[in-house]
């Protein structure tokens, strides 16, 4: 085969002439439980993996594809299904060869090419700070993102063979993916059940990175075994002598092996010296039934006395990676404390091999597609490692933690953050920090412009466009939310801005009143400000403000405190008129009223309503005509230069003849002249007249002018008024 074979091979399939031979002890195990399809299958695998790594090399020297080998040897020892083999041996083709996961999904189905590809994403993750709470949101992120559990058994295999040779790499990368397997891979290994791979993984990664408390510890178990020997063969045989002379026939015994990096882990963390920890003899009963289970509790808690408070019954109660077994502490032979464990042996298989012992138990009984099983009882088991006491509390994490489903997110500085299902970028940037959640005007997911409201998805990056003026919180992102730290920072924020604006409107209304005395509010300060304040009773001129604002006191009535206060009382003066600048009172956003629709250049009014702050009139409308003179809430009002362009709703009634198309000869007219039409509302007068309600927008008073005089000008129209809510 030339170097150039596989691109050939890979768009012709491999038929049978030009497949490879399988390693002959590869071939024994495969043949062992596998039928002949499946052999040919996994032959095909092997030949595409021999191919595209064929110019590889590992670290040291080796074939690459001895790596895929192996991690598939791995597999085959659990008994996993021919995808999950297949998979093994292909998991590496997507990097660096010239294999896509198309080329994978036409020769070997979408399950294999997915599992592929999801091992290849899984080995982009990697630890940042390495926090509780990052390792924790990294596992739960690698269970999420792997929709096939068999996703996770492949990397976690593929990591057990990197750790197996990690001798090839230099130094700091072996400390780096040590530290790496014991922080994410073992625990995840747990996680999903594989207490014997988990074991080995942290053994080999403890070795690595402290050799020599690894040595020492070893030597230490073996040279206290001689003597502890003597006494677990003893108590072992004691055991089985009472639960088979009490009926217990199919009964196995066995001393219990401790993995050294758990002994450490224990030293370290209890602080106990190393003759106390394996003082501890541990011993695992194997039963047949849960029936035999239970009987042998009660058979050897009647010969053995119990130590108070240690039985546990993970029975009645699974642990959350699904690992069952009784608990219970005795004293054996009236000097020795013990560990027992009771379990089935299916029990036992699959605390030792997770998933990969459920996958063999279930296979043959059940006929659904294997990655959905996969998937079920994976979701039994993620995210459950929550300590529970009761029954009722156990069932009740199960429920919740099933529920409530979580969406895993990046940061773009790698960080991970745990969501809840649905949550839009909003509810990411509150998450991150409250500040970013205030300040957020935009988002980028994957480097794409995304609208703000959008759901996001997990293994998304999510970076937040911030901004550092202050802007108006839109309520209605009370509608984008899913979180409760977002949707209560927002309100938060609502309120604020509420009573910030009734501030500001109110500090308008009191400077204007002030002004018509001569006075201003700046001349105020110190002892007769407080002065004043306590005439008035309230305790900050805020609160004053706010009030004002609010329209819970009035502006000329306070203001004469204010006069009193400085003692001095000029004559009043003709009310100063506040000044509008694009769309603002002294930075109070204005409102225009919906009754009158003034736009730029009208006479105006401006109100100071309690609920929504200052709003415009039209100086004729009949909401303010009538109360111009008397209320200090209602203030003449002048515009400014606009230097932004804004655009004005206004409200106009045409009259026509009722012909056909006359609505549409109007609505081209508006064309013409670039102004939108809001809203029409046609009325019919009699059999000949015809009368339209019509909302346009415009950007001052001229426009609107010229509007109404075009539309004056048609053949049709009878007449065209302006609507401002007049008397
Ligand atoms: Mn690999």
């Amino acid at each position: 085969m030339s170097d150039h074979a596989l691109p050939n091979l890979l768009l012709n399939d491999f038929s049978g002439d030009n497949l490879l031979k399988l390693p002959s002890n590869f071939y024994k195990t495969a043949r062992s439980y596998l039928d002949k399809r499946s052999l040919k299958k996994i032959q095909k695998a092997y030949s595409v993996a021999f191919y595209a790594h064929l110019n590889q090399k590992r670290r040291d020297g080796s074939k690459y594809i001895s790596h895929p080998e192996e991690v598939a040897m791995i597999l085959l020892d659990l008994k996993m299904d021919t995808d999950s083999i297949c998979s093994a041996l292909l998991h590496d083709v997507l990097e660096d060869c010239d294999v896509t996961k198309n080329n994978l999904q036409n020769l070997f189905g979408p399950d294999v090419a997915e599992i592929v590809d999801g091992v290849s994403k899984l080995g982009k993750l990697d630890i940042k700070s390495g926090t509780e709470r990052e390792v924790n949101n990294l596992q739960k992120m690698m269970l999420a993102m792997s929709k096939d559990v068999r996703v996770v058994l492949v990397k976690i295999c593929d990591r057990l063979h990197n750790m197996r040779t990690i001798e090839h790499l230099p130094r700091f990368k072996q400390i780096q993916k040590s530290k790496e397997t014991i922080e994410l891979y073992g625990p995840l290994a747990l996680r999903i059940g594989m207490q014997d791979i988990r074991s080995e993984l942290e053994d080999l990664a403890f070795r690595c990175i402290h050799p020599l408390r690894a040595s020492m510890l070893e030597s230490a178990i073996k040279k206290s075994s001689g003597g502890r020997k003597k006494i677990v063969t003893k108590i072992r045989k004691e055991l089985k002598r009472r639960l088979k002379s009490n009926g217990i026939e199919d009964v196995a015994v066995k001393g219990r092996e401790k993995n050294i990096y758990s002994i450490y882990r224990k030293i370290k963390s209890k602080h106990k010296p190393f003759s106390e920890i394996l003082d501890v003899y541990g011993f695992r009963i194997l039963v047949d039934s849960v029936d035999d289970c239970y009987r042998s509790l009660g058979i050897i808690h009647n010969y053995f006395s119990p130590i108070e408070n240690r039985f546990k019954d993970y029975i009645a109660i699974p642990k959350s990676n699904g690992y069952q077994a009784l608990h219970t502490s005795l004293l054996a032979l009236n000097a020795f404390p013990i560990e027992v464990q009771i379990q089935t042996r299916n029990m036992s298989s699959i605390a030792s091999f997770g998933i990969a012992a459920h996958w063999q138990y279930k296979t043959k009984e059940e006929n659904i597609s294997s990655g959905l099983r996969a998937t079920k009882w994976l979701t039994g088991l993620v995210d459950l490692q929550k300590k529970t006491n009761t029954p009722a509390e156990f069932a009740q994490s199960v429920k919740t933690d099933l529920s409530s489903d979580e969406v895993y997110l990046f940061s773009p500085k790698g960080d991970i953050y745990a969501l809840r299902k649905g949550a839009t970028p909003i509810d990411f940037a509150y998450e991150v920090h409250t500040d970013l959640g205030d300040t957020i005007i935009g988002c980028r997911v994957n480097r794409n412009d995304v609208p703000l409201n959008i759901e996001l998805e997990t293994g998304q990056t999510v970076e937040i466009i911030s901004s550092k003026k202050d802007f108006e919180l839109d309520p209605s992102w009370l509608n984008y939310v899913v979180t409760s730290k977002a949707r209560s920072a927002i309100r938060t924020r609502l309120r604020k801005q509420k009573t910030s604006d009734a501030r500001k409107a109110g500090k308008v209304l009191l400077e204007t009143e002030l002004k018509r005395g001569g006075k201003s509010l700046s001349e105020y300060r110190g002892t007769p400000l407080k002065r004043i304040l306590d005439s008035i009773g309230v305790t900050s001129l805020n609160k004053l403000l706010t009030d004002l604002g609010l329209g819970k006191r009035t502006g000329s009535i306070i203001a004469e405190r204010f006069y009193s206060g400085l003692k001095i009382r000029e004559d009043i003066k003709e009310i100063n008129p506040v000044l509008i600048l694009d769309n603002k009172i002294e930075s109070v956003t204005v409102r225009f009223a919906k009754c009158c629709m003034p736009v730029y250049g009208d006479d105006v009014v401006a109100h100071s309503d309690t609920e929504r702050g200052i709003v415009i009139h039209h100086k004729r409308c009949k909401q303010v005509s009538q109360f111009l003179k008397k209320d200090s809430r209602y203030l003449p009002a002048i515009w400014g230069e606009n230097k932004k362009e804004h655009q004005y709703k206004a409200k106009i009634d045409i009259n026509t003849e009722d012909k056909v198309g006359v609505l549409s000869d109007l609505g081209s007219v508006f064309a013409r002249s670039a102004i939108n039409i809001g809203s029409v509302n046609t009325m019919t007068i009699d059999k000949k007249f015809a009368g339209f309600e019509i909302e346009i927008e415009v950007k001052d008073k001229e426009e609107l002018q010229n509007i109404m005089q075009k539309v004056r000008s048609m053949k049709l129209t009878t007449s065209c008024k302006r609507n401002i809510n007049e008397k």
